[in-house]
């Protein structure tokens, strides 16, 4: 049994979580903590000469100071074309030793020193505060343990909870990397049938019921807009999987990039309406508290028995380059975790936990809140000029397609993420029966990119990366679905619709629907 974790990080009045130990992998349990490790706390000591530890001085670190300028709360007019060139901005001056008083800073010599595993202190102590904020994980002893990004967090946590020949569960489309990232460590990745939201619980059971051999280790998930399909799991859902998992007793890594991109339901020509700045806090007190009673339920918040472990990363809401996420769990897993980064990571970059910690705690909890809540009014509009664009090049009859496409594609506006996902039916394309849909889907890509627009065939994105079946013959009243993925965070609006026409082209061309 594990030593059980000492902090409470959640409310002490709740109880602890389940006792999840024999979930771990060999290498998890025969990580042991390094022993100069353990000296650090002396080395860092005043009140102790330390000729121990191999700790430069920071005197020989050749950076005086890092400056930053960013925009300041509540980001009125950041985004705003016209105005954004006199955005209120902020600066943010990280010094050598100055600042050591500074609980807003993590001065220089500390953060470009050897550090603590699981991340710089004040960092983690605002990334707790944060996850208390958003997700009151409903146990008392969760902890927190930084990243660097989910791409690292997924690669831990697999290292942690599986050993070649294992299996977990996924989506049955999923983030290729991911899939990658297990597959490399010899673990199978079995898909769960998923519709335009996201798992249906009730197939879930079933496959469960009937699985034979040692249970899946954890269902590898990403349930707010989904990479590759944009599907966001409702709250219900999430309720039923987590249930049917506690009932098999099956962990759950929910890999969350995308949680906060959650945006208002879609409103068909909504996109002819430039998006409007959201009210400030002193006009409307009660803005951060709707802004999070709009986030659809994480599975750390329902997570009542500590089995679930949750990847965020400041990748989707700040920058890729920061490479810097955290993995919140239950606190002895966490303490393995540590082990793991020790000797690994030992920690994400000083330069990146120290000017994003700045930023944050010049921006405090609210206003970085309220980064999200501009965030949120950015991608909504994003995404409605995308599903417009799809209504008038897809749905309304034009000169390429006089009929329209809707009798080949389908899609769902989605409400979180960056990705759309196009559904279409492989029957209806003239050369269904000479080539299989995955042959079809080839030669769609190929036409798109020799039309000059690139989407990403589905097949990419398939859990077992097993090619479709193609010795199964579909019945003929069963749709053969194939599937595209398309952006609409990357390119400015007026590309975006032109990658959108060129695409409906192609599908005309290529269904035969051009006359
Ligand atoms: N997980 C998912 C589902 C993603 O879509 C991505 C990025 O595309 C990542 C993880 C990578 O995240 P990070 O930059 O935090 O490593």
């Amino acid at each position: 049994m594990a030593a059980n974790g000492t902090h409470t990080n959640g409310d002490s009045a709740l109880p602890k979580a389940k006792d999840l130990w024999h979930h771990l992998s060999p290498e998890a349990l025969s990580r042991r903590p390094s022993p100069l490790k353990t000296a650090f706390k002396y080395a860092v000591d005043p009140r102790i000469v330390s000729l121990g530890g191999g700790l430069p001085l920071p005197a020989y670190f050749p950076f005086e100071k890092i400056t930053a300028t960013a925009p300041e709360p509540p980001f009125l007019t950041y985004n705003d074309p016209v105005k954004s060139k006199d955005a209120p901005m902020l600066t943010v001056e990280v010094g050598r030793y100055n600042h050591e008083q500074d609980p807003g800073m993590i001065p220089l010599a500390t953060a470009m020193q050897y550090g603590q595993s699981d991340g710089a202190p004040p960092l983690l102590n605002w990334i707790k505060e944060h996850t208390r904020l958003v997700h009151h994980p409903p146990y008392s002893n969760w902890g927190c343990l930084m990243t660097v990004g989910n791409t690292q967090g997924l690669d831990a946590a697999l290292r942690l909870l599986t050993s070649r020949g294992d299996s977990i569960l996924a989506e049955e489309y999923t983030f290729s990397s991911a899939m990658e990232t297990a597959h490399a460590q010899g673990v199978r990745s079995v898909p769960v049938k998923v519709d335009l939201e996201g798992i249906l619980p009730t197939e879930l059971e079933a496959q469960l019921a009937a699985w034979e051999g040692p249970l899946p280790k954890f269902l590898y998930t990403i349930p707010t807009g989904q990479n590759p399909t944009g599907g966001t799991l409702s709250s219900e859902r999430r309720k039923e999987v987590y249930k049917v998992l506690s009932k098999y007793d099956i962990l759950i890594v929910e890999d969350e990039p995308y949680y906060f991109l959650q945006m208002d339901s879609y409103v068909p020509g909504a996109s002819a309406n430039a998006p409007t700045p959201p009210p400030t806090l002193a006009e409307d007190p009660q803005k951060h508290i709707k802004f999070l009673s709009q986030m659809v339920t994480s599975y750390l918040s329902l997570d009542i028995d500590g089995r679930v472990l949750r990847l965020d990363s400041f990748s989707k809401v700040m920058a890729p380059g920061t490479r810097l996420g955290w993995i919140v769990a239950q606190e002895p897993f966490i303490e393995r975790l540590m082990r793991q980064n020790e000797v690994s990571i030992q920690t994400p970059a000083g330069f990146t936990q120290s000017i994003v910690f700045s930023l944050l705690s010049k921006w405090g909890q609210d206003g970085y809140l309220d980064w999200l809540v501009e965030l949120r009014k950015e991608y909504t509009h994003r995404r409605n000029v995308c599903i417009d664009g799809l209504a008038e090049y897809f749905v309304k009859p034009s000169s390429f397609a006089p009929k329209g496409l809707t009798s080949v594609v389908e899609w769902k506006a989605p409400t979180a993420g960056m990705f759309f996902w196009l559904k279409f039916d492989a029957r209806k394309h003239p050369k269904y029966g000479t080539l299989t849909p995955l042959e079809i889907e080839k030669e769609i890509y190929e036409a798109a990119i020799e039309h000059g627009v690139l989407f990403i065939p589905g097949s990419w994105f398939r859990a077992d990366q097993d090619p479709i079946d193609e010795s199964i013959e579909p019945a003929d009243d069963q749709p053969v679905d194939i599937f595209f993925r398309g952006t609409f965070a990357t390119v400015p609006q007026d590309k975006l619709l032109q990658g959108l026409k060129l695409f409906a082209e192609t599908i005309a061309t290529e269904f035969g629907l051009s006359h």
